[in-house]
């Protein structure tokens, strides 16, 4: 097999691989980096983020809020020492970004102008008007573009990771353009390959998120962290699923039943003010935004469409000019999606599967348990989310965990990682390329990659959606762990070499069936409410049970092992979840 030999493989070309090949890069000018994705660069799902990143910059606030903020939000699922680490670097990651070129909105001023995001006790969400992903992957890969030990290797497919003893040594990918497969041969890997919103039916994700790369970390023994964690957004777009970026309820919009009311105001997220509250109302976390969707329509207050239950988006009052600065995407996007205009209509609305808590388990240090693996950005739980991400900190995530990724995979390979190991690799590569060639060759395959896609996706929808029973998600657990055998029977139809789409669709279905069971066996087993993992039958938060994280372990053979890791406190004691009232 050919092997390209590198000091260091980065998977993911997104937010967090990039921000962690400048770091590299920075860090020691000498060494080398193949920076591999599956897709160009700009087209990873970085790119669509719209609202901001949040980061303290005014005087009003204070990086304790922030802290506070985040570990509430995340109903104290959170690590404290990875918040503390979050919240206290960003400011210089945003700041850092600026320098390099990202055009942050301004206010009259001319200072960095924020805007309010949910949960947020204070304003603190940079933007760049509502495109601010595609403004900052673009800052950083104009950067990237100025080192020269960076090597990209756009559309390459990564399959394996390389594991021996207890150490990564590299990474097996096809270079789609011709289906032939290479082995990068790396002193360390660094897992940046985003989240895997795809294994629900409707998402805002892009299509590529398929949970690649945390399948590949689970099999080769990393445990997947607090999955069951699965986040709904309040406002997506019917039949898409696009996104509608908090930023618009930032900026003052309103949600309504079908009777026009701000059924918000019922579920004690605060009253109806005339200056939007922070923390209220709309501007409450996404978790109980889209719970109260859920109620709202066992009420029978939600709207009926051919694409399902709605609500309304009200952004009318904003006006037209406002929302032209502003929010122009979000125009751009009511009119060419659903041919509604924002300006003077209502837009239909409906919460969506937008991100996952949980993902590939590494330390503080962006660390997994395998020496020489990292892992940043969404595809890794650190964890900053815990069982509720609040908006605005994800971007935030891939900048500050991407460049420590960076940082301490060099640090790893002038010392312990020093010595590349080349014979043990190419073994390993060899079962890499038997086990996908086995996939491919096949003739006589009885199921379908769309079938059995479809069915993962409305099991899910309907055992692990935003309220669960055990009921449910035993057979959504059943059905998830049946479909997954019978992946064994899929066979590639298409036998070209060349951008065989076939192939990597049945590769990442693959991948989408270990997320998907990590998904419902960890809600399965987690009986308690908190976050966005609610159970209609265990309601309440048991901080006496399940103040844990959860460790889904591959095992090789029909379900995976569940066990728990303690969450690190070290300020913040857990309290009641307060949004709309005073603390
Ligand atoms: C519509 C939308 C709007 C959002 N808005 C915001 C917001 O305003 N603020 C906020 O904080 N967060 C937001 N988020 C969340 C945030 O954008 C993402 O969590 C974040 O950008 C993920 O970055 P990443 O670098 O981890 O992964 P991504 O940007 O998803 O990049 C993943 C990379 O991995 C590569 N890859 C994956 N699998 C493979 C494989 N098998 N082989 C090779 N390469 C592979 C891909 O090619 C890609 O380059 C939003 C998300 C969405 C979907």
């Amino acid at each position: 097999m050919e092997t390209i030999t590198t000091d260091i493989a980065i998977v993911g070309a997104g937010g967090a691989g990039l921000r962690a090949a400048i770091a590299v890069a920075e860090a020691d000018p000498s060494l080398s980096i193949a920076l591999i994705s599956k897709v160009y660069p700009m087209r990873s799902h970085t790119v669509a983020a719209e609202g901001g990143a949040a980061g303290v910059i005014k005087s009003d606030d204070k990086i304790e809020y922030h802290f506070h903020d985040t570990v509430a939000g995340g109903d104290w699922l959170t690590d404290q020492d990875a918040v503390e680490v979050f919240v206290n670097t960003i400011p210089k990651e945003l700041t850092r970004l600026e320098h390099w070129g990202c055009p942050w909105s301004r206010e009259a001023s001319g200072k960095v102008a924020v805007r309010p995001f949910g949960g947020m006790k204070v304003m603190r969400t940079w933007f760049a008007a509502d495109k601010t992903g595609f403004h900052i992957l673009h800052t950083l890969f104009q950067t990237s573009i100025k080192y020269p030990s960076i090597k990209r290797f756009d559309e390459y497919y990564s399959t394996d990771l390389m594991v021996e003893n207890g150490r990564c040594t590299g990474v097996t990918a096809i270079e789609m353009r011709t289906g032939i497969m290479k082995l990068f041969n790396a002193k360390a890997v660094i897992i940046c390959s985003g989240g895997g919103g795809k294994v629900f039916p409707f998402s805002t994700n892009g299509s590529i998120k398929t949970g690649d790369g945390m399948a590949m970390a689970y099999r080769a023994g990393v445990p997947l962290k607090d999955m069951e964690f699965v986040q709904y957004h309040p406002t997506g777009l019917p039949i898409t699923g696009i996104l509608l970026t908090e930023g618009c309820r930032g900026e003052g919009a309103y949600l309504v039943n079908k009777d026009g009311y701000r059924y918000l105001q019922d579920y004690d997220l605060g009253k109806p003010e005339p200056t939007p509250r922070l923390k209220s109302m709309e501007l409450g976390p996404r978790d109980r935004l889209s719970q109260c969707f859920w109620q709202e329509q066992r009420k029978g207050r939600t709207i009926k469409t051919p694409h399902g239950d709605m609500v309304h988006l009200d952004l009318r009052h904003l006006g037209e000019k406002k929302l032209n600065e502003r929010l122009p995407m979000v125009l751009d996007l009511c009119r060419s999606y659903i041919g509604v205009d924002p300006v003077t209509q209502l837009v239909p609305i409906r919460p969506v599967v937008h991100y996952m808590m949980g993902g590939i388990h590494t330390d503080i240090n962006a660390a997994t348990p395998i020496k020489g693996l990292y892992a940043a950005g969404e595809c890794a739980c650190v964890s900053i989310n815990g069982a509720n991400r609040l908006g605005s900190n994800s971007l935030g995530e891939l900048l500050v965990f991407g460049a420590i990724a960076g940082r301490n995979a060099v640090e790893y390979i002038k010392g312990e990682g020093r010595d590349l190991n080349a014979a043990g690799t190419t073994k390993l590569a060899a079962d890499a390329k038997a086990r996908v060639d086995a996939i491919f060759t096949k003739t006589s395959g009885t199921e379908s990659v769309s079938g059995l896609r479809k069915e993962m996706n409305t099991t899910l929808e309907d055992g692990a959606g935003i309220y669960r029973t055990e009921a449910e998600l035993k057979v959504a657990c059943d059905k998830i762990d049946g479909i997954r055998a019978r992946y064994s029977q899929v066979s590639v139809k298409d036998k070209s070499s060349v951008f065989n789409t076939d192939l990597i669709y049945t590769l990442e279905l693959g991948s989408m069936l270990d997320v998907a069971q990590t998904i419902a066996h960890g809600a399965l087993q987690r009986k308690e409410s908190r976050g966005s993992h609610q159970r209609l039958d265990y309601p309440k938060r048991d901080d006496v049970n399940f103040l844990k994280h959860t460790m889904t372990h591959y095992t090789g053979g029909a379900t995976p092992r569940i066990d728990y890791l303690d969450v690190k406190i070290t300020t913040s004691q857990p309290a009641e979840r307060i949004y709309g009232r005073d603390e």
